[in-house]
């Protein structure tokens, strides 16, 4: 929460709704337990116990109806486009896209000669949050992480309601 945040003689907290809301909504996402190939490794690593993402309260989450976070980890073919789409619609809003990787951002290896590859995965469904190389090592998924963190300390809940 921010500076506007006060502690009143210990028994009282006085904030914004939005403030709170997000502060709720930013300690606690939930990837959806979903990869596509090697940088699904990386990924799978951050969550490990060396990173340890539990201390950010990011679980993975087993179904799309549950996850608020969706992490392309990998490369995203034509093939497995539509199922991306398929699980991006089902999960609930708000909810977030972090493209892990060369491949998801651009095609990666394939850019020039990868036929069946899409060339970034903001072809298929809106990306918040892009996490560079090949692959990313688990910091840097952290640090995407934070990134979209933030994003979602400046967003308004008034403005994501009317826009529903
Ligand atoms: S960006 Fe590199 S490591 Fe990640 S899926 Fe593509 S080829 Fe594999």
């Amino acid at each position: 929460m921010n500076n506007e945040t006060m502690n009143q003689g210990g028994d009282v907290i006085v904030t914004k709704l939005d403030d709170l809301m997000n502060w709720a909504r930013l300690s606690s996402l939930w990837p959806l337990s979903f990869g596509i190939a090697c940088c699904a490794i990386e990924m799978m690593g951050s969550m490990a116990s060396t990173y340890d993402l539990d201390r950010f309260g990011v679980f993975p989450r087993p179904s799309a109806r549950q996850a608020d976070v969706i992490i392309i980890a990998g490369t995203v073919t034509f093939k497995m486009a539509e199922r991306i789409k398929r699980l991006y619609e089902q999960m609930p809003e708000p909810k977030y896209v972090i493209s892990m990787g060369s491949c998801s951002n651009c095609g990666g290896p394939y850019w020039q000669h990868g036929y069946h590859v899409v060339k970034g995965v903001d072809r298929v469904i809106p990306v918040d949050i892009y996490v560079q190389g090949c692959p990313p090592r688990p910091e840097a998924l952290i640090g995407g992480i934070l990134e979209l963190q933030k994003k979602i300390e400046g967003e308004s809940l008034s403005a994501m309601t009317s826009k529903a």
